[in-house]
């Protein structure tokens, strides 16, 4: 029989993160770096520059050196503000040799370097937008070269290790995950770091993770994790500051694609979509691409994520329509989602609107917003004035430092371990569904999804011990997977046993 121990979870965090510190093989910064004035002059790396709302360009050149190679190289860039607020910080487009790449914010901070990049003299280009901050701010751009094999086995720790303290909040086999964690922290040999004994170490410790996954089964716990960037389109920027954030986080997202071909996306908001066609037009025939294969899902209904409390009904309509017609003609998509994740309100006439422009699916989180009122479901059936139904979901994401009794959820989700499983057991329908639907990456200008996002998402497409398992990635997919479902509970308990019993379908 497994005991628990006191301390073991402390002890395992510190050689976790120690783990953490050879992730990174050399390093070096990028020098010299030159800064846009009336002329181009010497930029010294960590000095403080920056007024609010303002562009700025820096230049410089690197090569990475012989001996680096065989490993992955990225180059790092961030400054020091690191508020939660994506919206504050400065956000980054990194070209390189006059290609662009990809963007940096407060949570990219590393950009991969494709082969090409690796063997000769690139030159670098950097235009910054300072953000909303009236602090000024130090930039730090480096080179850095990963040890490949360390690189991955710190991810597989990190899912194991977080899996761990997700069980430890919200219940389940929690002895098994410290004796396993426990024998990886004993294997590990860090005496000699990149010695022939190190590397034995690691892959005996990779083996043990390895052997926790369950063998192929059908999951009892299961996620739909789709990327997502919510972007407001109005709110404490201009309308040109909304575009180049959307432009911003768009080609992260299509950068990171190119990295993780699991990695799929979805989008709402024609207005956005219309100007990346008007501004960005290469932008926004990637974007295309992507519809096309299947990896970038066009949904949402409405222009925009409109308000619904003070809106006319004919205006409402309009949203769908133009919305729906735009995503028609643009992507030979037919819309059916209302995708509405940060209103705060909505329009009882909302649902026979929905019924009568062929919407049948509604989602948000919003009304978890609330400390006073708490309504009793995730997933219904919601009626208008005029009888009319949609079916209803609410994501039910709980943001880092929640638990599952805290009723507050969010759209802006992170993808780790233990907002995986706090956001199954906070989903109030487990009696009728095993599926939970989470959309994660960061918005308003923070870029989407995360590596580190990503890397959990692949490792959790296999199953953990009472852990929540990653089985879809497509919102569309889900709602119709879950109306099905639902059909099929209500054919089968009549309605006498079903929490939904009050609400059935039209
Ligand atoms: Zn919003």
């Amino acid at each position: 029989m497994r005991v628990m121990q006191p301390y073991e979870f402390e002890r395992i965090r510190k050689i976790f993160y120690k783990l953490k510190q050879y992730r990174v093989r050399y390093q070096q910064p990028i020098d010299p770096l030159f800064f846009k004035q009336e002329d181009w002059v010497p930029y010294e790396q960590g000095s403080y520059f920056g007024e609010k709302n303002t562009y700025y360009q820096l230049k410089g050149s690197f090569q990475v050196p012989a001996d680096w190679v065989g490993n992955p190289c990225v180059l790092q860039v961030y400054s020091s503000l690191s508020e939660w607020d994506n919206t504050t910080n400065p956000q980054i487009k990194i070209y390189l040799d006059d290609t662009y790449v990809q963007a940096i914010d407060v949570n990219h901070r590393e950009v991969t370097l494709a082969e090409g990049y690796q063997q000769k003299a690139v030159k670098l280009k950097i235009d910054l937008f300072s953000g909303r901050s009236d602090k000024p701010f130090p930039l730090h751009i480096n080179l850095l070269a990963l040890d490949p094999v360390v690189n991955e086995l710190w991810f597989d720790f990190y899912t194991l290790f977080d899996s761990w303290r997700a069980i430890r909040a919200f219940g389940g086999d929690e002895a098994f995950y410290q004796q396993v964690l426990g024998q990886v922290a004993n294997v590990l040999d860090f005496r000699t770091p990149y010695s022939a004994a190190f590397y034995e170490s690691l892959a005996k410790a990779k083996q043990l993770l390895a052997s926790c996954y369950l063998p192929a089964h059908t999951p009892k716990q299961k996620v739909t994790a789709v990327g997502h960037t919510h972007i407001d389109l109005a709110w404490l920027w201009t309308a040109q500051q909304a575009i180049e954030k959307g432009e911003r986080s768009f080609q992260t997202v299509l950068k990171l694609m190119e990295e993780y071909p699991d990695y799929t996306f979805f989008q709402s908001q024609p207005q956005l979509y219309l100007s990346m066609k008007t501004h960005y037009p290469e932008l926004y025939a990637a974007i295309k691409e992507k519809v096309r294969e299947g990896r970038w899902e066009v949904d949402g209904a409405m222009w925009v994520e409109a308000d619904c409390n003070l809106t006319s009904g004919e205006s409402l309509v309009r949203q769908i329509l133009y919305g729906k017609r735009f995503m028609k003609e643009e992507f030979q998509v037919d819309s059916r989602i209302l995708w509405l994740p940060d209103v705060f309100g909505y329009s009882a006439a909302l649902p026979q609107i929905l019924r009568k422009t062929n919407t049948p699916y509604f989602m948000t989180t919003k009304l978890s917003w609330n400390q006073f009122n708490q309504i009793p479901y995730d997933s219904f059936y919601w009626q208008g004035i005029d009888g009319s139904r949609v079916l209803t979901h609410f994501i039910t994401t709980i943001s880092e430092g929640y638990s599952p009794r805290d009723y507050y959820t969010t759209y802006n989700g992170l993808l780790d371990p233990y907002t995986i499983k706090g956001s199954f057991e906070r989903y109030q329908q487990k009696d009728q569904h095993d599926e939970i639907l989470i959309a994660y990456g960061y918005g308003d200008g923070g870029g989407g999804p995360t590596k580190e996002m990503l890397e959990v998402q692949k490792r959790l497409q296999k199953t953990l011990p009472d852990m929540p398992t990653i089985t879809g990635n497509h919102v569309g997919a889900f709602l119709i997977d879950w109306q099905i479902l639902l059909r099929k509970n209500l054919a089968q308990s009549g309605t006498a046993n079903c929490t939904l019993n009050t609400i059935v379908e039209h």
